[in-house]
Formats: C-alpha cells, sequence, structure tokens
C-alpha cells in the first residue's frame, strides 16, 4: 500500500505541474499513514532524487527512450503494470495532458475508481476517500467517494501549492515490458524560445479587440516584460492572427496562471470555461459593459492601444 504520482516531463525536464503533484501525492500519503513514491516513465536529465524534496521517498523510472513522448496506449498500460508492481493503492496525476489522456485509461485497467480534476485534499476523515472536484468548467465542485481499493486522481495544475523540503529520493529502475508502440511520432516540432502556455505562472491574452495580428507586437512586449506566455480568443486562432496552440477556453487549452491578463476579450462562457481557475484576472476593455468585467479582480476601462504600451512602461520602471 502506498500513493503513487506519476511525473511528467517535456524536453528532458520535469514539470512544474509536477511537483505539485507530488506534493499533493505525498500530502495524501500522510493522511492515510503510508509512503509516497513517484514514477517516471522514459528518460531525463533532471536528477530524480532531487524529487525527495517534495515528500517521495522513491522514484521508480522505466527508462525506455520509447516512453520519451506520450502514447496514451502504450503510457496507460507501462503505468497499470508499474502500480501493479509497485503495490500502490492511490495514483495520482496532474490534470494536464498527459493526465487527461492517460488517467480513465489507466482506471479502467485496474478497475479502479477515478477523481479528473481534483482541486483538494481527499476527505477520509470519516473512513471514506471523498474528493472534491470542479465540474461544468469551474462553475461548481462536486465531492465524490472513491470506494473502489484502487484510486486514481488527477489534480489540477496550480490548485495546490508545492512544498520543497530536504529529503532525497532512491531511484530505482522498474522492469516493464515496453511492447512496441502502434503510435508512430512523425515529427516533434519545438517552439524556441516560448514560454509553455500550461506551464507559465503569467499569461498575456488577446482578442478580437486588437483588431489584427500586425497589433500583436504590444501583446508580446508586455508579455516579455512579464516574462509570460501569450495567449488568444477563440476567433484569432481561427482568423490564424495567432497559432491553434495559444487558443484558450472550452475547446482550447484550460489553464490556471497565477496572473491572467485578457485584452480585447469579451469574456464569453467558453472563453472564461477555460481561464476562470486563474488566481487573478486583469481585464483591459474599452466597453464597460464587457461580461469579462464580472470575472475580474481588476478591471481598466480604456482602449487597449493607450492602455497596454503605458503598462508595459510602468511595469519596466518597477523592474529596472
Ligand atoms: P469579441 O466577442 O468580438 O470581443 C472583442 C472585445 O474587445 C469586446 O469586448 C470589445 O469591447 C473589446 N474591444 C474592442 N476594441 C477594443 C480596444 N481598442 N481596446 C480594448 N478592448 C476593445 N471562444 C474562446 O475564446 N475560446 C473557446 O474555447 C471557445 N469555444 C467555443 C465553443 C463553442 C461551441 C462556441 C459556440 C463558441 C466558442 N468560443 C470560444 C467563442 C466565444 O463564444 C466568443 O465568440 C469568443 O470568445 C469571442 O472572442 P473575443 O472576445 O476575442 O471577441
Amino acid at each position: 500500500m502506498s500513493v503513487l504520482i506519476f511525473v511528467d516531463h517535456a524536453d528532458g525536464q520535469v514539470k512544474k505541474s509536477s511537483f505539485e503533484a507530488l506534493t499533493f501525492g505525498a500530502k495524501i500519503a500522510a493522511q492515510i499513514g503510508t509512503t509516497a513514491e513517484a514514477l517516471l516513465l522514459g528518460t531525463v536529465t533532471d536528477d530524480l532524487s532531487t524529487l525527495g524534496k517534495y515528500g517521495v521517498t522513491k522514484v521508480h523510472q522505466v527508462a525506455n527512450e520509447t516512453l520519451n513522448h506520450l502514447d496514451a496506449q502504450l503510457y496507460s498500460k507501462v503505468i497499470a503494470e508499474a502500480v501493479t508492481t509497485s503495490g500502490a493503492t492511490v495514483l495520482v496525476f496532474s490534470h494536464n495532458q498527459t493526465g487527461k489522456a492517460v488517467a480513465a485509461r489507466v482506471s479502467a485497467r485496474l478497475k479502479a475508481g477515478v477523481v479528473t480534476g481534483a482541486c483538494a485534499l481527499p476527505d477520509t476523515s470519516s473512513g471514506n476517500f471523498i474528493v472534491k472536484k470542479t465540474v461544468f468548467s469551474g462553475k461548481a465542485f462536486a465531492n465524490v467517494n472513491i470506494n473502489s481499493p484502487m484510486k486514481v486522481i488527477s489534480l489540477n495544475p496550480n490548485s495546490f501549492t508545492t512544498i520543497a523540503g530536504e529529503g532525497v529520493a532512491d531511484v530505482v529502475a522498474l522492469n516493464v515490458a515496453v511492447d512496441a508502440s502502434k503510435v508512430r511520432v512523425a515529427a516533434v516540432t519545438k517552439i524556441v524560445g516560448e514560454i509553455p502556455l500550461t506551464e507559465a505562472d503569467i499569461v498575456v491574452s488577446g482578442g478580437r479587440g486588437l483588431k489584427g495580428p500586425e497589433n500583436w507586437g504590444m501583446i508580446e512586449d508586455l508579455a516579455k516584460t512579464l516574462h509570460a506566455a501569450t495567449a488568444c480568443s477563440r476567433p484569432v486562432a481561427d482568423a490564424h492572427w495567432r497559432p491553434h496552440h495559444e487558443h484558450v477556453g472550452q475547446t482550447g487549452f484550460q489553464i490556471a496562471p497565477n496572473l491572467y491578463f485578457a485584452i480585447g476579450i469579451s469574456g464569453a462562457i467558453q472563453h472564461l470555461a477555460g481561464v476562470n481557475r486563474s488566481k487573478v484576472i486583469v481585464v483591459i476593455n474599452k466597453d464597460p459593459e464587457a461580461p469579462f468585467f464580472k470575472a475580474a479582480d481588476y478591471g481598466i476601462v480604456g482602449d487597449a492601444f493607450d492602455v497596454v504600451p503605458k503598462l508595459n512602461e510602468e511595469i519596466k520602471k518597477l523592474h529596472a
């Protein structure tokens, strides 16, 4: 019996969302009186023993390079076998792209109850295992009791504070058969220099109010000043003003940065569905009646073409 936390990685480095999942899993382990261990598929350049800082005693690694890229079928098979070998009874993912693709598949293989999009530690006080999760695109919460012996949880990114201590984990090779994949990775496109949107602490996002792609310079400048990622509303991506990997919302990426700037975006419900878990939302819109102001922590009523360059200059002065 242990808690096993799946550690996701990209470009040889452990993803930030995995540190939250590790902290979350270690807290669950403490709560139910067991140990927390980590599982990593593939190879990384990071020193895996440092994951001990987040409360795990052991890191199981299936060091097969075939596993460096997400292949949901293969991952779920390998993870299910790893869970069985390690004897874990709770499996934790981050609810990122990998977690979304794999958590339900693994739970089906393990005949486990699954809660995706968890946002708090389980309530085990009454002998149950009740997990709070967001539903209806973050508009409501549900408390779900997992009553199967094996439990799978995926944690919403940015919903749990990462705590790093002093621990060092043992890194052990896990021998799990890795079948030849049915999926062939044809090419990997790396977007050089950009901060990955789903991992960013700050996101500067633009909408149709910016009139055209030629006006995105001020969005990029502000993002550069703030070390932020850039994002956009769906019509902006549909019109090819910006690439589709920047589209946030119900049909795009769902993000939860600490700070989200919405510039020239009306705040349609489908857009909010992707960003309303942001910790602080700043809206810049020339229409005081724009619906986004209802979801804003800070609002600036004004023309983005005036406000954004001035805001950028003021922030630069603070950094100088
Ligand atoms: P608009 O609605 O045109 O708003 C532009 C805003 O800019 C206005 O509020 C205006 O006042 C302001 N503005 C104009 N000029 C200026 C200026 N100079 N300075 C400051 N402000 C200015 N949308 C998404 O974003 N993501 C999704 O995932 C998504 N999924 C969808 C799924 C479905 C099934 C459907 C039906 C729709 C979906 N949409 C999605 C579309 C969504 O309903 C809205 O149409 C869209 O979000 C509007 O984009 P926008 O706010 O950029 O543009």
